[in-house]
């Protein structure tokens, strides 16, 4: 069965670049008689704001996507990915960092084209989970990590137009590249994006991750976590990005590509498809 969502987070009104990914996996979903799922990605309490997520229902509902059963919101999950992430706390792989607040929520967050992505150094890594304090975030040791699941196959397939094929994590550009990540913050039940998401998308039976190229480079991080918790790795699909006049990727500030704002000048949904490059059904 083919099973994909669309996951944006509530942080800010959709514009042309969610319209493609989400018309995408929606049409891919259809056209294999699957299921397109709707999960909100509400995770960052502070920027997620429940009048972005009606607009989002609103948007997807106006160019035509129906979603397929309830939406999951992840800010009501806290709790179980937690529960889940103790599971980790005895393995020696996750160790308390209590670097600065600012830098933690970077990290907590789905990385962006354009915007570098830090590999933490390491400071905190010889700190033992019994020191951990009040506000302390949890990071994976990846190379603990990567050192247990040596015998693993940790692979994936990707179907997109960049970068087809199948794809091996390498381990040593894993700890180049991406190091050890955020997996929560303690006191607030906050976990990372890759985290829940890798979750999410076990527990929804998601066979298919259609969404941008942006976050091609950061896969293998949840190939590494899916093989921490034992979950499947989906098939993933990285799309092409909507750009700007200047070539850059479209962000939540461009409001002036909103799909309310585009509505709201009279556009129908087939210019929408029109502007993405996207067939009319
Ligand atoms: N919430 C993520 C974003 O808006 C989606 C990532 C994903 O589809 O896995 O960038």
């Amino acid at each position: 069965m083919f099973i994909t969502r669309f996951a944006p987070s509530p942080t800010g009104p959709l514009h042309l670049g969610h319209a493609y990914s989400a018309i995408l996996a929606h049409d891919m979903a259809r056209a294999a008689g699957g299921r397109f799922l709707l999960r909100m990605e509400d995770t960052d309490l502070e920027r997620s704001r429940p009048d972005y997520d009606a607009l989002i229902q609103t948007d997807l509902a106006w160019l035509g996507l129906a979603w397929d059963g309830p939406i999951l919101r992840q800010s009501e999950h806290l709790a179980s990915y937690n529960t889940r992430l103790e599971a980790l706390e005895d393995t020696g792989l996750l160790y308390p960092c209590s670097c600065t607040r600012s830098d933690i929520r970077a990290a907590l967050a789905a990385p962006q084209e354009g915007v570098a992505f830090s590999v933490y150094p390491g400071t905190c890594r010889p700190r033992g989970m019994g020191t951990r304090q009040p506000g302390d975030a949890l990071r994976l040791n990846l190379a603990a990590a990567l050192q247990m699941l040596a015998a693993e196959d940790l692979s994936f397939t990707e179907t997109g137009p960049a970068h087809s094929g199948r794809h091996s994590v390498d381990p040593e550009q894993a700890l180049e590249r991406i190091g050890d990540v955020v997996l929560s913050r303690k006191g607030e039940d906050i976990v990372a994006y890759s985290l829940a998401s890798a979750f999410d998308d076990a527990d929804q039976g998601v066979s298919h991750v259609i969404r941008g190229e942006d976050l091609f480079d950061f896969t293998p991080v949840q190939v590494i976590l899916q093989h921490l918790f034992g979950l499947p790795t989906p098939i993933y699909h990285h799309h092409r990005l909507i750009r700007d006049d200047q070539g850059k990727r479209l962000a939540k500030r461009d409001d002036a590509r909103a799909i309310a704002k585009y509505r709201a000048e009279g556009a129908t949904p087939s210019d929408i498809r029109r502007m993405v490059g996207l067939p009319n059904p």
